[in-house]
C-alpha cells in the first residue's frame, strides 16, 4: 500500500492529474452532449476498450441500425460484427444486448430520455436497476449526459487514485468518491473521468500495473 502523501503533494499530484486529462481529453466545454443512452452505450464499450475505439463503435452502431430497439431484436454476434473484429465487441456487444432488453422489458422503450426529469438521486437508481450498471457508470451518464456535477468513482480509479497517493484505501466508496471530488474543480471532471477510462482500467491494472506506459509514472511512488 502506498504511503499516505501531505496535503502539498496531494494537491501537486492533483494538479498533475487534471494537465494530463486536458492534455488528452481538452477541456470538453463545448462537447457535444449525447443523450443518456447514447451516453450509457459508449461507457459501457469504455469500460471494455480505448475511449477512441469506443466512441467509433457508437458510431459504427448508428450507421448500421436504424434505432435501439433494432439493436435490442437483433444477434449479439450481429452486432459485434458492426462493432469490431477485436475480442472486446464480443464482450460490448453482448452486454448492450442484454441491457437494451431489460431496459425495454422494465420500462417499455429503448430510450432513457425520461431521466431528464427525475431528480440525480432518482436517475441514478433507475440506471443501476439495469443490468451491469454499477453506480460509477450511472453517474458517467449523470456528469455527461445530464450535466450533473459528480465525478464517478469506479474501482479501478479509487485503485489508481490510491497509488497515486491521493486516497487513503482502494475501494471504491461513496466517501472516497466525495474525498476525490473535493480535490478537482467540477470543471475537469470530464476529462478526469475519460482519463480515468483510458488509464486507470487498461493501465494501472490490479496485479501488474503497465507503468511503462502510465503518464504520471514519474510522480508516482507505487509505480515500478
Ligand atoms: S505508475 Fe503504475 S501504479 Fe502508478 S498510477 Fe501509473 S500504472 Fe498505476
Amino acid at each position: 500500500m502506498p504511503r499516505v502523501i501531505s496535503q502539498k503533494e496531494r494537491k501537486k499530484q492533483a494538479d498533475k492529474l487534471v494537465q494530463l486529462a486536458i492534455r488528452k481529453h481538452g477541456e470538453l466545454k463545448n462537447r457535444k452532449t449525447r443523450s443518456p443512452l447514447n451516453q450509457l452505450v459508449l461507457s459501457l464499450f469504455c469500460h471494455v476498450t480505448s475511449v477512441r475505439r469506443a466512441t467509433r463503435a457508437l458510431r459504427e452502431l448508428k450507421r448500421h441500425f436504424a434505432d435501439w430497439n433494432e439493436v435490442r431484436v437483433s444477434h449479439p454476434v450481429e452486432v459485434a460484427s458492426v462493432l469490431s473484429s477485436a475480442m472486446w465487441a464480443q464482450e460490448g456487444a453482448e452486454r448492450l444486448v442484454w441491457m437494451l432488453r431489460e431496459l425495454y422489458d422494465a420500462h417499455n422503450r429503448t430510450n432513457l430520455d425520461f431521466l431528464g426529469e427525475l431528480t440525480p438521486t432518482q436517475a441514478r437508481s433507475c440506471l443501476k436497476r439495469l443490468p451491469m450498471v454499477r453506480r460509477d457508470l450511472a453517474d458517467e451518464v449523470l456528469l455527461l449526459s445530464l450535466g450533473v456535477p459528480v465525478l464517478p468513482c469506479s474501482a479501478a480509479t479509487a485503485r489508481m487514485c490510491c497509488r497515486l497517493g491521493l486516497l487513503k484505501d482502494d475501494r471504491p466508496t461513496v466517501k472516497n468518491q466525495r474525498r476525490l471530488a473535493k480535490m478537482f474543480d467540477e470543471a475537469c471532471f470530464a476529462s478526469l473521468l475519460l482519463f480515468f477510462c483510458d488509464y486507470a482500467e487498461k493501465v494501472c491494472l490490479p496485479d501488474e500495473p503497465l507503468c511503462n506506459r502510465c503518464p504520471i509514472a514519474r510522480t508516482c511512488r507505487a509505480g515500478k
